[in-house]
């Protein structure tokens, strides 16, 4: 319980970890981006004041090309009513009317005044006779100067409006005639601590400056900051929500499986191995079996590993071993040559503790140390010296030892000649290959052949069918089997059930009898 709560704490602490760290790396995104983030919106910007001139350059081009045509009087009602309908619909144009030499005679907003309005300076001349002004300034207006043109004796005048400012950012923006203004740069520049962007109108003569001070882009994108800062957290916290459930599944697995071994809570079947010659079970191989804390079993191939990682497969190899040569007791006293196969790890090879614990437990169950089979995997003996010396001492106390899954590890053939052990066990891969056309088939009279020669008995695994089993028993050689053709590993009353006949009954002849019976129904 205890346990579970601390693992549930580690879990909560990893992922506020991960959170934090998204967060810290998202505001310090945002705080590096602060200024990049602000050029952008100025430049932005200045792109839509040049578009928007654009678009009333055309328009105020366009009236003034109509209002050469115009049938009106000049500075009539009929004339200022087409002027006013005119500027009130325009989405640009301020002003409209007629002006000469500098002075405006009448407007849509000035009406009809009882003198002509200002002298107001042309600032250039296109080829077209078109004049542009830079500072005119229209009747009822708050003495803004603004731009215009003049086409004959009609002109226009440009609406102040600069597009509205969008975002947080505040822009400073100011607008002055061309002649008066910095000149344009394409590029935001740094003038003191102010970023600063201008756009010049070669049409308008005007130029706009947008500008922003370093502290206000700061201080505006901590919005971007919290933004990015809070797009962090929440990445970090799946994240870590992620790594947390991973390290959960694999510390609970680990810590249930200590649990389980710790409370003696392993269960160990037991797969028959029969002499393929006669079907007659000669033997059985103990595995190890578990389920977690939802009673769904897990495969022995992960919680060994996990085990192995671990380091305690030491205690669940004492377990099966206990476990197993208690519940066989009489089986391996009443039988002769009947041979219960364990399974051991390399880091049990290695253990000081293994040879002791052994000794203890058969010594314990009064077995005899023949009847008990080690099956080490090739693997295991990569580290030559220290699975050597371990082999000696087992064999020194009279049981056998087998190279489980054989053919499958990296070692080459020659390194059975260095390993003084009784027999090797086929692995399933190779059985399986019989009846197609993979090419481990090859192998197989190779291995076969080998073990003939340095006379070594045989076991095959995972057989699963009478090809299968047929295949094996054409040679002149003894070979045991084991595989689901005569039964798949059993719990064991099921198992001493199978043995049952053989335990009451003293004949060899009955003996072979009853094994045939037993199994007969998958043996053909
Ligand atoms: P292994 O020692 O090679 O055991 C044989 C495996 O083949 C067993 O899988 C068995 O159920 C399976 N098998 C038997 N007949 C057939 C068949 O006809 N077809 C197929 N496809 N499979 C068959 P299991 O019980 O899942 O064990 C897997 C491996 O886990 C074992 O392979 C062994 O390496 C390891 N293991 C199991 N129990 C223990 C244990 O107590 N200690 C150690 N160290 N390893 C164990
Ligand atoms: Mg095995
Ligand atoms: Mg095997």
């Amino acid at each position: 319980m205890l346990e579970r709560r601390k693992d549930e704490q580690a879990g909560r602490s990893i992922v506020a970890a991960v959170a934090a760290l998204g967060m810290l790396a998202g505001f310090g995104l945002g705080t590096l981006l602060a200024i990049p983030l602000a050029e952008l919106h100025l430049n932005k910007y200045l792109s839509r004041v040049a578009a928007q001139e654009t678009a009333s350059v055309k328009e105020g081009r366009d009236l003034l090309t109509r209002l050469q045509h115009s049938s009106d009087p000049t500075c009539s009602d009929a004339e200022l009513a087409h002027f006013r309908a005119l500027v009130f619909r325009s989405e640009y144009l301020k002003d409209a009317g007629r002006m000469h030499d500098g002075a405006i005679d009448c407007s849509a907003t000035a009406g009809r005044p009882s003198h002509a309005i200002g002298q107001f300076k042309a600032a250039a001349t296109e080829a077209d006779g078109t004049i542009a002004y830079t500072n005119l300034v229209p009747m009822r207006d708050e003495n803004l100067e603004r731009a215009g043109f003049q086409l004959g004796t009609a002109f226009v005048v440009f609406g102040p409006r600069l597009p509205e400012v969008e975002g947080s950012l505040p822009l400073h923006l100011a607008v002055s005639p061309a002649n008066q203004a910095a000149p344009a740069t394409n590029n935001v520049i740094r003038r003191g601590n102010l970023l600063v962007a201008t756009h010049c109108s070669s049409t308008l003569l005007t130029c706009t400056t947008a500008s922003v001070s370093v502290d206000e882009a700061r201080q505006a994108e901590i919005g971007v900051g919290a933004g990015t800062a809070g797009l962090g957290c929440i990445a970090g916290t799946l994240i870590g929500f992620l790594l947390s459930a991973f390290r959960r599944r694999h510390r609970s697995m680990e810590y249930q499986l200590r649990r389980s071994i710790e409370k003696n809570e392993l269960q160990v079947v037991y797969q028959p191995i029969v002499n393929l010659v006669d079907g007659k079970i000669i033997g059985a191989e103990a595995l190890a079996r578990w389920k977690d804390r939802d009673g769904k079993p897990v495969s022995p191939d992960l919680f060994i590993k996990i085990a192995e990682q671990h380091g305690f497969v030491g205690a669940l190899t004492s377990l099966v071993f206990r476990r197993a040569l208690n519940e066989c007791r009489e089986v391996l006293t009443k039988i002769p040559d009947f041979k219960l196969d364990i399974n051991v790890t390399a880091a049990d090879l290695a253990d000081p503790a293994f040879l002791p614990m052994l000794d203890a437990t058969v010594d314990q169950n009064k077995v005899p140390t023949s009847s008990v089979v080690i099956e080490v995997t090739e693997s295991s003996t990569a580290n030559q010296e220290v699975a050597m010396e371990a082999i000696r001492e087992l064999r020194r106390r009279g049981h056998s030892i087998y190279i489980d899954d054989f053919g499958t590890g990296y070692s080459s053939l020659s390194y059975l000649l260095y390993l003084s052990i009784d027999r090797i066990k086929i692995d399933k891969s190779f059985t399986r290959a019989i009846g197609t056309n993979a090419p481990t088939l090859a192998i197989i009279p190779q291995i076969i052949n080998m073990a003939r020669s340095l006379n070594l008995g045989i076991v095959v695994e995972g057989i699963e069918t009478n090809q299968q089993a047929l295949y094996f028993t054409v040679n002149d050689q003894t070979v045991h089997g084991q595989g689901f053709l005569y039964s798949e590993p059993l719990p064991l009353h099921e198992f001493l059930e199978v043995l049952a006949p053989r335990l009451n009954r003293a004949t060899v002849e009955g003996e072979r009898q009853f094994a045939l019976a037993a199994l007969g129904a998958s043996v053909a």
